[in-house]
């Protein structure tokens, strides 16, 4: 499986000239390819491929000054690019909005700046404290270097295993360099009994409520409220700097802007990383063979504060950006990790259903209350049970499920 480490780097004051310099010669090549592609894709002509591009590019001197690794390394990246923009243009939720890949370029004093530089997976070396990575002749000479950069990174590298490309990275905003090194690792897998089972609600309030089906059923949920509002107030203040940004200057975006967006996005990795890892813990713990997990087709407006209704744009911006993709995508990634099988299946009318009888109930507040049997439980905690049970259900397997499982709160702190 390929996962990702993501360091920081440290380098000098003269590191910082060397790698500044290298990925300004990178994002340099990687204009200059776009604007062959731009060109023919406006011409209508066919759009030279990477290979084609390093063929009519090897003799450039901008080719020359990167060094043909880096410059086939940029270019594939670049192949990537335009792959996923006609994967974007053929899709028809996005249609009509998809731009061209861009370039590396501040439009302002019309220069080229350090974007991206891709170091090719034999080029490259990384301890537990540098990286190494190789360097074009001249600037060798000017700083007196010999063999490769060395250079000085935070943090750890999680995944061990096959090493892929390492993509390097300049944010201008917040005036750092990261690296990200791609490696192929093998799961570990753990033990499990095929009759045990969980179920996944995600939802706003509690980011994440999970049945475990074991010998002794029950439910841990986590209650996501302190992060939904602390989520909320950055995104407001967003919304009101962009809406200066705008009035004043006609920016959609600024570096107080991006780095408010940064942070808003951290730290919500950061508590979903945190939730996952609590929540495998209980997965392992229980010999769980299987996840399943609802698609989220449940997830409107009456899941809202009160104070955000009928605000078009901030219901949309929760929508888009509260990032259940990123927690679906990291759940998905842990089970594969342990060998434990995950699938997503179609919640739709779970939530509306008593469990104990089967009548619908309208949902209406946090509670779940049932008028023909009388079944009281919390919402969440339903729309968890019935997903299992609808899994059950479509794949004829007959396990009892408990309908008042015993419930625990997790509260992980932001
Ligand atoms: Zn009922």
């Amino acid at each position: 499986m390929i996962r990702t480490n993501t360091i920081e780097l440290k380098p000098t004051k003269q590191e910082k000239m060397i790698l500044k310099d290298l990925l300004v010669r990178s994002s340099a090549m990687w204009n200059l390819g776009n604007y062959k592609k731009r060109q023919a894709f406006f011409k209508k002509s066919r759009i030279p491929s990477s290979y084609k591009l390093a063929e009519i590019l090897k003799t450039h001197p901008l080719y020359i000054v990167l060094g043909s690794a880096y410059a086939q390394q940029i270019l594939n990246k670049l192949q990537e690019a335009w792959n996923s923009f006609f994967g974007l243009l053929k899709s028809k939720k996005v249609r009509g909005k998809v731009g061209l890949p861009r370039y590396f370029k501040n439009r302002r004093v019309n220069q080229t700046t350090p974007g991206l530089l891709i170091c090719r997976n034999d080029c490259y070396r990384i301890d537990n404290q540098y990286i190494y990575i190789s360097c074009p002749k001249d600037l060798k000479q000017a700083y007196g270097i010999k063999g490769l950069l060395r250079v000085k990174y935070n943090g750890v590298l999680n995944w061990k295993g096959k090493q892929k490309r390492m993509e390097l990275k300049y944010i201008p905003y917040i005036k750092k360099f990261y690296a990200y090194q791609v490696v192929d690792t093998d799961p570990t897998p753990v033990e499990y009994n095929s009759h045990h089972l969980s179920s996944g609600d995600i939802g706003i309030k509690r980011y994440l409520v999970n049945y475990i089906k074991n010998t002794k059923d029950f439910v841990v949920l986590y209650p996501s409220q302190h992060v939904f509002k602390e989520y909320m107030k950055l995104s407001k203040k967003i919304l009101k700097l962009q809406s200066i940004a705008k009035k004043e200057n006609g920016l959609y975006s600024t570096n107080r802007i991006r780095r408010l967006f940064l942070k808003r996005k951290r730290k919500l990795a950061n508590y979903v990383n945190n939730i996952i890892a609590d929540f495998c813990k209980h997965l392992i713990d229980n010999n769980v063979s299987k996840y399943i997990v609802g698609d989220l087709s449940h997830i409107r407006d009456t899941e809202l504060p009160v104070y955000f209704k009928n605000k078009k744009k901030v219901n949309m911006m929760i929508q888009n950006f509260w990032s259940f993709d990123l927690l679906i995508q990291k759940l998905r990634n842990k089970c594969e990790q342990f060998g434990i099988e995950f699938e997503q299946i179609n919640e739709r009318g779970t939530s509306s259903t008593c469990p104990v009888c089967g009548k619908k109930v309208k949902p209406n507040d946090r509670t779940f209350k049932c008028k023909n049997c009388g079944y009281k439980q919390d919402r969440d905690v339903v729309g968890s049970i019935q997903i299992l049970n609808k899994y059950l259900q479509d794949n004829n397997m007959n396990l009892r499920v408990e309908n008042h499982p015993i419930v625990s709160s997790i509260l992980i702190e932001n």
